[in-house]
């Protein structure tokens, strides 16, 4: 495999260079050390040099930020929908002036590639779908009750809060503040503390758009204590949550034992691709390898488990073997034409490598990888992993790399039990030119999302994404978004 080219001449061959990396936390408007003074750092994976340091929010911060939310709330809601709606439009505004140094922050603490960020154009896109729906929060009325009118209300929660996580850490601050503050509630967010830098440069935007102070406000910091003392916070009364099903659970639990303030939560998945031997495999070999290949395979969406028809296997692997290596070859983030980083910290390769022994201990072929790429960054190889037991380790869990597992069927409703034999239901896929076979696999799936003829991360800003069984609770995007950040109220009317 090529090596990759990691060297530190690449930060100066990156288009922007950054004046200023923001470090403290982004409270009622200012920026702000933590009370307890304390710093964490985070590291280049690309480089494994020290990227920045920047301030760890504890439980007290999180109470200074719920109160700078609590007070800008009366007047934050009581605006009208369109001044709300400028607001986040010039916030996008903002986002899309400053691309550059919103990728390159993005690209020294996760590696992500910098050029051509999708993560950066959907983050503006959305934030505009979301700015509009502000204007179009609106109940129910009936005249059903004999001398009455009644009407039902959709109101704000109040202070909410968010937690995201670090593999598209703009994209999923957007998918949250955008719909909590058109439908007039204040937020808290932590982002993960793998990658804090683009979420504090937002709170500058925000600041420089003139957002009114404590409207949004921004945390560094870990799960716990920052992120537990936000889940169970009394004063906030939903919590927006994306990450992993061991945080998740966390959360819903704090949340319970706490105020049960209301839970959504967008988790992991282990998504299926079915690949009938009528399959247009000239459209399904790129489609299986950029959706695991995507953000180095660091993608809740990602394709992780082809089931591909025994009399197309042969040709369907061969091609698969070219694909993983040419498309997305990997590159420092910064260079231009990168299709792949490296995995976002040495924790996360590491357990991606544990996966890739775990198919070696257990004597699974790996026809392409298997191993490490390159001797500096934490990049790895792309990997096939032929034919698992349906019950190892590398079916069950999400690796979260650039790792595709691969096994043959040949009955429909055999594979249609083994694609649904996951706890996981974020996102599924079949390729096939039988119309009525593509819609009774649609029908059958066990998933929030389903490719036909195409495959994650196909999706849309006005299409509902979220996941079945532990793959979440709620939805996010589409004209149900605001749903989630609303209460419903029912109005009686005596005539
Ligand atoms: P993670 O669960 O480790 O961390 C996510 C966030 O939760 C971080 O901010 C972290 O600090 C915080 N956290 C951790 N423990 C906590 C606790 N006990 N209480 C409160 N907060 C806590 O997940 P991650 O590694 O950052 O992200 C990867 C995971 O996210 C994968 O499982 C991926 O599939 C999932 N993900 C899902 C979606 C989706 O929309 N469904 C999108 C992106 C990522």
């Amino acid at each position: 495999m090529a090596p990759v080219a990691t060297d530190d001449a690449a930060h100066s061959e990156s288009a922007y260079t950054p004046k200023h990396i923001e470090d403290k936390l982004f409270i009622d408007g200012e920026f702000v050390p933590s009370v307890s003074g304390k710093k964490f750092d985070i590291y280049n994976p690309t480089t494994e040099k020290l990227a920045a340091s920047v301030y760890e929010a504890g439980g007290e911060d999180v109470d200074l930020a719920v109160k700078a939310a609590k007070e800008a709330f009366p007047a934050w809601s009581a605006l009208s929908a369109a001044e709300r709606t400028g607001y986040l439009n010039k916030l996008a505004d903002a986002i899309e002036r400053n691309a550059d140094e919103l990728a390159y922050l993005e690209a020294i603490t996760m590696g992500k590639p910098y050029v051509d960020d999708f993560s950066i154009k959907f983050s503006v896109q959305n934030l505009r779908y979301f700015a509009g729906k502000a204007i179009d929060v609106a109940g129910d009325s009936s005249l059903n009750s004999t001398g009455f009118v009644t009407l039902s209300l959709r109101q704000p929660f109040g202070v909410c809060g968010a937690i995201t996580p670090w593999n598209v850490p703009l994209l999923m601050l957007v998918n949250k503040l955008g719909p909590a503050l058109a439908t007039g509630n204040t937020l808290v967010v932590k982002s993960s503390e793998k990658s804090p830098l683009s979420s504090l440069a937002v709170g500058r935007l925000a600041q420089e758009i003139g957002l009114p102070r404590g409207v949004l406000n921004i945390l560094s910091g870990f799960g716990r204590p920052c992120g537990e003392a936000i889940a169970k916070h009394m004063d906030i009364r939903k919590i927006s949550f994306t990450g992993s099903v061991i945080a998740g659970r966390a959360i819903k639990k704090a949340a319970a034992e706490s105020n049960l303030k209301n839970v959504t939560l967008e988790l992991g998945g282990k998504s299926p691709l079915i690949i009938f031997d009528d399959a247009d495999i000239a459209r399904a070999v790129p489609a299986a390898a950029f959706s695991i290949l995507v953000n180095s395979g660091q993608s809740c969406v990602a394709t992780s488990r082809v089931y591909v028809h025994e009399a197309i296997a042969t040709q369907f692997l061969d091609a698969m073997k070219t694909a993983m290596v040419e498309l997305l070859p990997a590159a420092n983030p910064l260079l231009p034409n990168t299709g792949r980083g490296p995995q976002v910290d040495k924790a996360q390769f590491e357990r991606v490598m544990s996966f890739l022994d775990y198919a070696r201990e257990n004597n699974i072929s790996m026809p392409v990888g298997g191993g490490r790429q390159g001797t500096t960054g934490y990049f790895v190889e792309p990997t096939i992993i032929a034919n698992p037991p349906e019950d190892s380790r590398v079916m069950k869990e999400e690796i979260f790399g650039p790792v595709l597992c691969v096994n043959t069927f040949t009955d429909e409703a055999e594979v249609l039990k083994r694609a649904n034999d996951t706890e996981f239901g974020l996102y599924a896929s079949v390729f096939t030119k039988d119309i009525s076979r593509a819609l009774r696999v649609v029908k059958a799936l066990e998933a929030g999302s389903v490719g036909v003829n195409c495959s994650s991360p196909s999706m849309a800003v006005d299409m509902p994404f979220g996941g079945w069984k532990q793959s979440g609770d709620g939805r996010e995007l589409s004209r149900h978004c605001t749903d989630y950040w609303t209460e419903l109220k029912s109005v009686f009317i005596a005539l």
